[in-house]
């Protein structure tokens, strides 16, 4: 250590998050879209950026993105909040609702950014285990609400790393019992069946006014995924209007740059197109699914675009240190805890996910 400063204790203890970077021929390790977003968007984006006031601050609120988002919701403005990727909308949300002497619960194994994020801005984090299916445990989580009366409880459906949709059942009943935040980070949930956006449109949508027991709900999206967008880094969160005040107080003024804005109003303006991606992704992973079928390794349903596996009788990290050296990337958690011995593989073209199955059939060989 040689700063002056030493890091912060929480800091020091927690490490970085990294997901590594390295050239590889197929890279299927950080949940990407294998395709580029359309063309037409990428022409009106430029047109738009070479129009753009560049002297002048970006609008601080990001009126027309959080309209635009909030009609494709059917939510109100006010009841949207953006920042630079979904991560920034989960740290700007505990800052403001987080911090020293709260608390926040996650469901492990899970998105390590939760508990990482809880502890930058120095809360305390409970972890509860999954069930046996890698899903949130029907008969466990009330004890553990219950234990722990966090601050925040954090959700994840689809699950990353596992893939797993929660029951929406489950989910509702948490955000009916837990006292203070719950929130459904859907990262993925366009991959998905059912969306936790339900719960406040079955409560009035637009219309609410809190109070009705789902004011506690933050749903947390992103354009990395299903808008074939990470690196425009852009996320949101639909949440009551007070839980939004509270994150645009917690911002730096002005952090959602001019193009970033343009960027996700223009997207907007082609969703049938994203649809179209998130369609093919979905069938590729039914492809992916049934050619890990038929391998030596476990697996778990997967509603996300990504599916986790573990290699059988096999060292897991040799198995996707092979596949690197066959020109693959995939992820790593053989190490994690309570994901031992397991890979994620990201869903890629068909001719990607082939080339995947064709080096993993060799590595386990
Ligand atoms: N939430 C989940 C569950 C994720 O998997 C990711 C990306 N790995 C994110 C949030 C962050 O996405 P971004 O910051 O690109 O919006």
């Amino acid at each position: 250590m040689s700063a002056r400063v030493p890091l912060r204790g929480q800091l020091a203890a927690l490490g970085a998050y990294h997901s590594l970077q390295v050239d590889a021929e197929v890279r299927l390790n950080t949940n990407e879209s294998p395709y580029p977003p359309p063309d037409a968007w990428r022409r009106a984006l430029a047109e738009a950026v070479g129009d753009a006031d560049f002297h002048r601050y970006p609008d601080r609120d990001a009126t027309e993105l959080s309209r635009a988002i909030a009609a494709l919701h059917g939510v109100r403005a006010e009841e949207v909040f953006c920042a630079n990727g979904s991560n920034e909308v989960l740290q700007c949300l505990l800052v403001a609702f987080g911090g020293a002497g709260r608390r926040a619960l996650v469901f492990e194994p899970t998105y390590a950014l939760h508990p990482h994020i809880a502890g930058l801005t120095g809360m305390e984090v409970a972890t509860e285990l999954r069930g046996d299916d890698l899903r949130i445990d029907p008969d466990t989580w009330p004890a553990a609400i219950e234990r722990s009366h966090p601050d925040v409880v954090f959700l994840c459906s689809p699950n990353n790393p596992t893939g797993r949709l929660e029951d929406p059942g489950v989910v509702a009943a948490i955000v009916d019992a837990a006292p203070g935040l719950v929130v459904v980070d859907e990262a993925y949930g366009q991959f998905s069946s059912w969306s936790a956006l339900t719960l406040r449109d079955l409560s009035g949508g637009a219309e609410k006014t809190g109070g009705d027991g789902t004011e506690g709900l933050v749903v947390v999206r992103t354009f990395s995924k299903t808008w074939a967008m990470a690196g425009a880094r852009l996320g949101y969160l639909v949440a009551d209007a007070e839980v939004v005040a509270g994150c645009r107080a917690a911002a730096l003024p002005y952090h959602l740059s001019v193009q970033t804005q343009l960027a996700g109003v223009l997207a907007l303006r082609y969703e049938d197109e994203m649809t179209e991606r998130v369609q093919k992704v979905a069938e590729a992973r039914a492809q992916l699914a049934q050619g890990l079928g038929e391998l030596d390794v476990e697996t778990w349903p997967s509603d996300a675009n990504f599916v986790l596996f573990r290699p059988r009788g096999k060292d897991a990290h040799g198995v996707w240190a092979a596949l690197l050296a066959d020109g693959v990337l995939v992820r790593d958690f053989s190490t994690r805890a309570h994901l031992e011995g397991c890979l994620r593989v990201t869903v890629g073209t068909p001719k990607e996910n082939e080339r995947f199955l064709e080096a993993l059939a060799a590595a386990l060989r």
